[in-house]
């Protein structure tokens, strides 16, 4: 473990703390764009298939992982995005995990046409409304002394609160599982 400390010490020091949190944090780790299972809302879907006239990046899937897999505080989540077979709509992935919109600079898609959970990330949150502590998975350490991990993201509460709202909107839109007949 020191040595895992010393190493991430020693290859933070190449890399300038000017630079974005996130371009920072891909030199250092597999970023949030790289293993994750994301949920894609029906109007996530369009918006991502006008911009980029690709129909390839979807797929159904059960969760790979408890954690995608128990919503219990969530029985919105947990009743509008899973069919019945438990399987959601999901990003596709590359064989290394990569989401197929990881470019070499960051996602290639406008902030605009992202998924609105990608829009959200790292706010935690449930149909009640969101958390005020970030999500683990952003790297503390290269948060500037004085910043919160929002602060060194450029996000806004503000910002958050509108697509936490048009999120769970979209997610009122998939059909109620009990009258799903897309599987
Ligand atoms: S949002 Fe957090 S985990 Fe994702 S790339 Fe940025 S710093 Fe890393
Ligand atoms: S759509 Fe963009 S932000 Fe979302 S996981 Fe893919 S590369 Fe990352």
């Amino acid at each position: 473990m020191i040595q895992y400390h010393s190493a991430i010490n020693k290859i933070m020091g190449t890399i300038s703390s000017t630079e974005f949190m996130c371009a920072r944090c891909a030199k250092l780790f597999k970023t949030c764009c790289q293993d994750r299972e994301i949920y894609i809302t029906p109007a996530d879907t369009t918006r991502i298939t006008d911009f980029c006239n690709r129909h390839d990046f979807t797929e159904w899937c059960a969760p790979s992982d408890q954690d995608y897999s128990d919503q219990s505080d969530d029985p919105v989540w947990d009743r509008h995005v899973f069919r019945i077979d438990r399987k959601r709509r999901i990003l596709r992935r590359t064989s290394s995990g990569d989401c197929t919109f990881l470019g070499l600079s960051g996602c290639i898609l406008p902030v605009t046409v992202r998924p609105l959970v990608c829009r959200l990330h790292p706010f935690m949150y449930t149909a009640a409304g969101i958390g005020v502590d970030p999500a683990p998975d952003c790297p503390k350490c290269l948060v500037p002394d004085g910043m919160t991990v929002f602060d060194a993201l450029h996000m806004s509460t503000e910002q958050a609160l509108l697509w936490h709202r048009m999120l769970y909107e979209e997610i009122l839109s998939e059909n109620d599982y009990d009258n799903r007949t897309d599987f």
